[in-house]
């Protein structure tokens, strides 16, 4: 076995040569080198952490094929065009497949000429495929989208548990699992379905430092869709809505303003979502509107916004939905507009749920709803969601740090008036019961029980009880508060107590926003907030569509947009500068290097730009 540093160069040099890229990105290294040493491995990075390359990586320069699980064909596709485009030598076998097709592969396979070879985990598992494999060097095995494995996940597939025997059938072959699911139980039932031998268990922070998350409650929700269209004009961007409905009509209103907007839901025939997924992957079209249905299979990088024009029905599934944006680690917003009536649609809409599920929804719509009223930093709270800490104060990428929100301007008083309140009724009441108390209820119960004598009875009165009710929701977020048992009881917490002595100041929302938060100030944390020239980039934008579409590939396979920045900003007209230019590797340097070259110094020329820029 070749020692760390050895591995480290080998790593380098390939990520390098390949992909034109010059560093790891957090955890890629550890997980590559996990592979190289041949021990079984978990490991688990958000959307667009990079999770592909730990084992593409690794695949180039390792003897051998790796087999890579993977569950849908469109996955495969795009991977297997990716690393082609990179000048590795990749494919997948599907049933999409003809006999001529499989033939080729099989033939290349035995010549040792293939670094990776996807496959769908029903058809590994057939003896026929084991049989085969069984005649080939194989590197090691990945398995993509482990979570798929395991019945506590959100996307079980029954198939996966079929890949249980892959420690039979191949002993000596290590098996590394990748999922951006972060749970902990997950994770654990990876490792049990897939027999791993002691893995090594590599989980990433949870954080995407470049999206900027914005909450606003649903208010004529045309116009707020269109604020955020308008400050990505030409740019790739999700809108989510709850049912087909609204997505047909969203997207039809759009389309009659003149944007390039398609539906997709599960409504619609295999044909048309294939065309409309198709468009927005080769930029033909900019806003794709769908339900959940949209989503799985999509490496789109650009996704420059998603919306949620309805809140979805779990922080996972808003998790995952935001997480399409910035995969390419630019910048890129998400504006979720809620109505509390949003969760109770969901309810409606999964009432034929056995009664366990039933529950178990209800309790996420919860935390879903604690999410969207609570004003507490979302990145922190997406985070500590998923079991992680947050570190620092204010994340300078959502609507709470960047003092968007409208606030209650005395909130001290106010939490203090609901917190007494919660003790004068012995902790024995739910918000509901309690806001009603504040408010000053006329209801027999609250008579009957003397709470219309309590000193805080009717102390809020000159606010409706739905806006108190949102203010102890506020509050339980906030950690002041906390629901207890079958019925949700409220009890006061220690830190409760702090804000009762006046220690600890919480933050309110106010009933109603007069002014919607439409700030374009962007994610600070994003990869590359360096200065280029936007015309040139423009110009570029329009080249790589071309050689995308003579080649029958997606656009951001020629380059990604991050490579688009970085030679708008560098504007080389040599090889050996193009060849500095991020992204720009070997194969692509060969291939694309002369209409780049040509198009820049063209471009230059006319407006009298410099060329060959240096830049740290
Ligand atoms: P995931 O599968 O975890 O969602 P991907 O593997 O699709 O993420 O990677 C997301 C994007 O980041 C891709 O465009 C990929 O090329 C890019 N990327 C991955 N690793 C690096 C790196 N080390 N340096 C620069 N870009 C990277």
């Amino acid at each position: 076995m070749t020692s760390t540093t050895d591995d480290t160069t080998l790593l380098r040099s390939a990520l390098h040569k390949h992909w034109g890229y010059d560093g790891f990105r957090p955890h890629q290294q550890a997980a590559m080198q996990s592979v190289l040493s041949g021990r079984d491995s978990v490991v688990v990075l958000p959307t667009g952490g990079g999770k592909s390359l730990c084992y593409q990586v690794p695949a180039v320069v390792l003897d051998g094929v790796a087999i890579v699980v993977s569950p849908l064909i469109s996955l495969m596709k795009d991977q297997v065009d990716g690393l082609r485009e990179c000048g590795i030598p990749a494919a997948a076998v599907n049933s999409s497949l003809s006999a001529a097709e499989r033939g080729r592969i099989a033939s290349d396979l035995r010549a040792g000429k293939l670094k990776l070879l996807y496959v769908a985990p029903e058809r590994l598992c057939t003896e026929r495929m084991l049989d085969f494999l069984h005649e080939l060097k194989l590197s090691f095995i990945a398995v993509d989208e482990a979570h798929c494995i395991s019945a506590w996940g959100h996307d079980f597939r029954p198939e996966f548990r079929l890949l249980g025997q892959l420690r039979d059938s191949f002993p000596d072959i290590a098996v590394h699992a990748y999922t951006a699911t972060a749970t902990e139980n997950v994770r654990q039932d990876i490792a049990e379905q897939l027999r791993l031998d002691d893995p090594e268990f590599i989980v990433g922070s949870f954080d995407r430092p470049n999206l900027q998350y914005r909450v606003m409650r649903r208010s004529q929700v045309g116009t707020q869709i269109r604020d955020v269209i308008a400050r990505h004009k030409g740019e790739s961007g999700i809108i989510y809505c709850i049912s087909r409905r609204e997505v047909d009509s969203t997207a039809a209103e759009l389309r009659a303003d003149g944007y390039r907007a398609v539906p997709y839901h599960a409504g619609l025939t295999d044909e048309e979502r294939h065309k409309h997924q198709d468009q927005f992957v080769n930029d033909q079209i900019d806003i794709v509107v769908a339900t959940v249905a949209f989503g799985m299979g999509i490496d789109k990088p650009d996704v420059r916004y998603v919306i949620h024009a309805a809140a979805p029905k779990s922080v996972e599934h808003y998790q995952q939905e935001t997480g399409r944006a910035g995969r390419d680690g630019l910048p890129a917003e998400c504006v979720l507009c809620y109505s509390p009536g949003d969760f109770m649609t969901w309810e409606r809409m999964c009432s034929e749920l056995p009664p366990e599920a039933f529950q178990q929804m209800k309790a996420s719509l919860k935390l879903m709803e604690r999410y969207c009223v609570a004003p507490v930093c979302r990145h922190r709270a997406l985070v500590e969601h998923f079991g992680q800490s947050y570190e620092g104060d204010k994340c300078a990428a959502c609507d709470v740090c960047l003092d968007q929100l409208e606030l209650v301007a005395e909130p001290l008083i106010v939490a203090q008036k609901i917190l007494s309140c919660v003790i004068r009724v012995r902790e024995m009441f739910g918000g509901q019961y309690v806001s009603q108390v504040l408010c000053g209820s006329q209801e027999a119960r609250i008579r009957e029980n003397g709470h219309d004598q309590l000193s805080t009875y009717g102390l809020l009165k000159e606010h409706h009880h739905k806006v108190v009710r949102e203010w102890i929701e506020q509050l339980v977020g906030q950690g002041f508060l906390v629901k207890d048992g079958e019925y949700h009881t409220l009890k006061v917490t220690s830190h409760g107590r702090q804000l009762l002595k006046g220690e600890i100041t919480p933050r309110l929302l106010q009933p109603t926003k007069k002014k919607t938060a439409s700030s374009s100030s962007k994610a600070k944390n994003a990869a590359d907030d360096r200065p280029f020239d936007t015309g040139l980039f423009e110009h570029l934008r329009q080249l790589r569509r071309e050689l995308a579409e003579t080649k029958g590939i997606p656009p951001f396979m020629v380059f990604g947009d991050v490579t688009l920045r970085d030679l708008a900003r560098r504007r080389p007209t040599t090889p050996e500068a193009f060849g500095e230019v991020h992204g720009v590797g070997e194969r692509k340097a060969a291939e694309y290097g002369d209409a780049f070259q040509f198009a820049i110094a063209e471009y230059c020329a006319d407006h009298q730009l410099g060329m060959n820029i240096v830049v740290d």
